[in-house]
C-alpha cells in the first residue's frame, strides 16, 4: 500500500493510474488482471489500460511495438473481462489507447477511423520521436540539429493538442529519452514549450505526468519539474500514468511524484470514462495530513 492519508474532501480522493500496456503490444508482459491485482495491493482504485494503437505496417508498425488491426476486438474483450473480474476486488478497469501524434495528417487516417469508431474511455496522444516514422519525417523535412528537432517536437505536440483527438498528451518530454538528441535544459525551449502548454489549456486537453521516467534514462519524472511549474502557473490539467509494461510497475514512483505535485500546487489529477473527464484529489502524503487542502 502506498503511504497516503485519505481525508474527506468534496472531490473523491483516490489513486488512479491511467497508462499501462498488455502483451498485445509485443513488448509488455503480464495479463491486465495481474496489473489490476497490483493496483489493488497499492491502493489504486482505477486503472486504464492503454495499449499502442494499431497503425499501418511500415515505419509505424514494426513487430513488437503495437497490436495489429485484427487484434483490436480481442483487446476490448480482454479489458472487459478484466474489468468484470477486478470489480470484485474493488478496482475499476477502463479501456484506453495510446494513439500517435504525427505531423503528417494523411498518415493518421486509419488511426482516426479507429478512434472515432471504437468505444474507448480514454485516448492518450504520444509522439514517439524515436520511431523510424518520425526520424524519417525529420530527415525528409531537413530538420537536423538538436535545437531544431526539440522545437519541432514541441511544435508537433502543440498541433496534436489542437487537433482535438486526444484526452491527454503522453510523456510530453519523452524527447529527452532514447538519446536521439543530447540532454537539454527545458529553459532553453521555454517559448516553444509554453506555447504547447497554453494550447493544452485552450483546447481543454490534459498533460500526462508519466512516472516511468524515474525508472529509465534520465531518472526524472516526465515532464521535467520545470515544465510542471510552468504548467501549474498556466492552469494545465494533469493525468497520471505509470506507463507500466509489467504488473509490478503499476503505480511506480507515485509515492514520490504525487507529493511533488502537491508541493507544486496541483491538488487534483484527472481520469476519463467514456471520454468524459473526472477529477480526483491527490491524496495527502502521510505526515502532511494537517496541511490546508484549499
Ligand atoms: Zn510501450
Ligand atoms: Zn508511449
Amino acid at each position: 500500500m502506498l503511504g497516503f492519508v485519505f481525508i474527506s474532501e468534496t472531490l473523491p480522493m483516490m489513486l488512479v493510474d491511467c497508462h499501462m500496456h498488455t502483451p498485445l503490444c509485443g513488448h509488455a508482459v503480464g495479463l491486465p488482471i495481474e496489473y489490476a491485482r497490483a493496483a489493488a495491493e497499492r491502493g489504486i482504485k482505477l486503472i486504464t489500460v492503454t495499449c499502442h494503437v494499431p497503425m499501418e505496417w511500415g515505419p509505424f508498425g514494426q513487430a513488437g511495438i503495437r497490436m495489429q488491426m485484427d487484434e483490436l476486438p480481442g483487446y476490448f474483450d480482454l479489458v472487459r473481462q478484466t474489468a468484470a473480474e477486478a470489480s470484485q476486488f474493488g478496482v475499476e478497469v477502463r479501456v484506453g489507447i495510446e494513439a500517435e501524434v504525427f505531423p503528417d495528417e494523411a498518415r493518421l487516417e486509419r488511426m482516426d477511423a479507429i478512434l472515432s469508431s471504437e468505444p474507448f474511455d480514454f485516448v492518450i496522444g504520444s509522439l514517439h520521436h524515436q520511431c523510424q516514422s518520425y526520424q524519417l519525417w525529420l530527415e525528409e523535412n531537413g530538420v537536423e540539429d538538436d535545437e531544431a528537432i526539440i522545437d519541432t517536437y514541441f511544435k508537433h505536440l502543440t498541433a496534436g493538442v489542437r487537433s482535438g483527438r486526444y484526452d491527454t498528451i503522453g510523456h510530453p518530454d519523452v524527447i529527452r529519452i532514447y538519446g536521439t538528441v543530447a540532454q537539454f535544459d527545458p529553459a532553453r525551449h521555454e517559448d516553444r514549450i509554453k506555447a504547447y502548454l497554453k494550447a493544452t489549456v485552450e483546447a481543454d486537453c490534459c498533460m500526462e505526468v508519466n512516472t516511468s521516467g524515474l525508472s529509465k534514462g534520465v531518472y526524472i519524472v516526465h515532464p521535467d519539474p520545470l515544465i510542471l511549474d510552468w504548467a501549474q502557473a498556466l492552469g494545465v490539467r494533469l493525468t497520471i500514468g505509470s506507463d507500466s509494461h509489467r504488473p509490478e510497475s503499476v503505480g511506480q514512483h507515485f509515492d514520490t511524484v504525487l507529493p511533488m505535485l502537491r508541493t507544486k500546487g496541483f491538488h487534483e489529477v484527472h481520469y476519463f470514462r467514456e471520454r468524459q473527464r473526472f477529477s480526483a484529489k491527490i491524496p495527502v502524503p502521510e505526515g502532511q495530513a494537517t496541511e490546508s487542502t484549499a
